[in-house]
C-alpha cells in the first residue's frame, strides 16, 4: 500500500469504532471507519472513498442557488462580526483591482457582501453544485461578480485565492490543485482553512470529510501539491480552524519531518472520553454546544438530559435554548477546551448558571 499523497510506503492503517456524524446536522451516517495515515507527509485520509462519493452524489447533486436568508445565518462571527469581514480587514490591504477565486462558495448574499469591499474587481464564487450562473454587477465599487459552476468561466489569473472549509471533502484533489497552479502567478496569495484534528479532536468524527487534517498535515499537503511557502496564520477571529497561507511568489522550503502518529493519539483520546463518561455517575445532566463534540458526550452520558445552547441553531433538531432555561442549578457539562471554553465559560457565569465543568 501507497500514500496517494507522497507514494511512501510508509502508511499507517487504524480502524475506529466509533460513531462518525455529519457536518451539516451532526446525525450519524456510520458506526465505523478506517483511516490512513502517511508517516512521511502526514496525510490523514478515510479509505471509505466509495461511501463518501454516494454521500457526496447526494449532498452536492446539482441545486438551485443557495440564497437570501437561510445561507448567511449560518456563516459563522467573531464578536458579532461575519468571519470575512475580519479576514478582508486584517488579511488583504489593497482592495483596488483585483481578482479574487472562493472556491467552493455559493452565496448569493455573501457575494454581493464581498462586492462592497472592493473596487475595480473581478470577483468568482466557484461550487459544483450551482445548475445555472449567477451574474452580480456592483455599481458603486464597480465590481463584477459570477457564481458558476464551470471552472472555464474563470478565465483570468487570480490574486487572491480563498478556499475555506472545503478541502477535506475534495475526493479527486489533484485536479483542483491543478487548476490552481493554472490560474496562479507570482503574485497569487491562497487563504485555505480546513478544521483541525490538533484544536479539537472530535472533528475526526465528521464521517462525512475524506481528509483529516493537523497543522502539520495541512501544511505538507499544500506544499507538496503546490510546491510553494505555506505558513500557519495564528489569528484570534479563526482560532478553532487550520488557517494556512500559501505564497506564490516563493518557493516550499525543505522541512524536517517529525514523528507523529496522530491516528493512535487520536483513537486513544476518543477511547479515554467515551470511558471516562461512562463512568461517570452523575444527576441529570445537560451538554453544553450542538455540535459534534457534544453528539460524542451524549452517546455515552448515561443521565443524559439534553443539549443546550446559547445561539439558535437551524441545521439541527433536539436543542435547548439558555435564554429559556430558568432553572440556574441545572448540571452543565462544557466538552470543549481553550478558548472555546472560556468563551462559554463566561456566558454561563453573565447568565447566572452555577454548576457547569470541563470535560
Ligand atoms: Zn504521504
Amino acid at each position: 500500500m501507497y500514500c496517494k499523497n507522497c507514494n511512501s510506503s510508509n502508511i499507517f492503517k487504524k480502524k475506529f469504532n466509533f460513531d462518525f456524524y455529519s457536518h451539516r446536522d451532526f446525525s450519524k451516517i456510520i458506526s465505523s471507519n478506517t483511516y490512513l495515515e502517511c508517516r512521511d507527509c502526514k496525510i490523514i485520509y478515510s479509505m471509505k472513498t466509495l461511501f463518501l462519493k454516494r454521500l457526496y452524489k447526494k449532498i452536492f447533486a446539482k441545486k438551485k442557488l443557495v440564497t437570501k436568508s437561510k445561507d448567511i445565518e449560518l456563516i459563522p462571527k467573531f464578536n458579532d462580526v461575519n468571519i470575512y469581514q475580519h479576514f478582508f480587514n486584517k488579511e488583504i490591504k489593497n482592495k483596488n483591482n483585483l481578482r479574487i477565486l472562493d472556491y467552493g462558495n455559493s452565496s448569493i448574499n455573501q457575494l454581493k457582501d464581498y462586492s462592497n469591499f472592493f473596487y475595480n474587481t473581478k470577483i468568482f464564487f466557484y461550487d459544483i453544485a450551482i445548475s445555472k450562473d449567477y451574474l452580480f454587477y456592483n455599481k458603486k465599487t464597480n465590481t463584477k461578480c459570477i457564481i458558476t459552476s464551470n471552472l472555464k468561466k474563470i478565465d483570468q489569473k487570480i490574486d487572491i485565492m480563498i478556499s475555506f472549509n472545503s478541502l477535506q471533502y475534495y475526493l479527486n484533489y489533484k485536479s483542483f490543485f491543478k487548476f490552481i497552479k493554472r490560474k496562479s502567478y507570482l503574485k497569487t496569495k491562497m487563504y485555505i482553512t480546513t478544521p483541525s484534528i490538533d484544536i479539537n479532536k472530535y472533528f475526526f468524527l465528521l464521517g462525512d470529510e475524506y481528509l483529516k487534517f493537523s497543522k502539520i498535515g495541512l501544511i505538507n499537503f499544500l506544499e507538496k501539491n503546490l510546491n510553494k511557502e505555506t505558513k500557519l496564520l495564528k489569528r484570534n477571529y479563526l482560532s478553532t480552524v487550520n488557517f494556512a497561507l500559501v505564497n506564490f511568489n516563493k518557493n516550499k522550503k525543505l522541512r524536517k519531518a517529525k514523528k507523529v502518529n496522530k491516528l493512535d493519539a487520536i483513537h486513544k483520546y476518543l477511547n479515554q472520553k467515551s470511558l471516562q463518561i461512562k463512568n461517570l455517575n452523575l444527576k441529570k445532566t445537560f451538554i453544553f454546544g450542538t455540535r459534534v463534540n457534544s453528539y460524542f458526550i451524549a452517546k455515552y452520558l448515561s443521565n443524559f438530559g439534553g443539549l443546550i445552547d446559547d445561539q439558535i441553531n437551524k441545521t439541527v433538531k433536539k436543542y435547548r435554548l439558555l435564554d429559556k432555561i430558568y432553572d440556574k442549578d441545572i448540571l452543565i457539562m462544557i466538552p470543549y477546551m481553550g478558548i472555546k471554553y472560556n468563551m462559554i465559560k463566561k456566558i454561563l457565569i453573565k447568565k447566572k448558571f452555577k454548576n457547569f465543568f470541563q470535560i
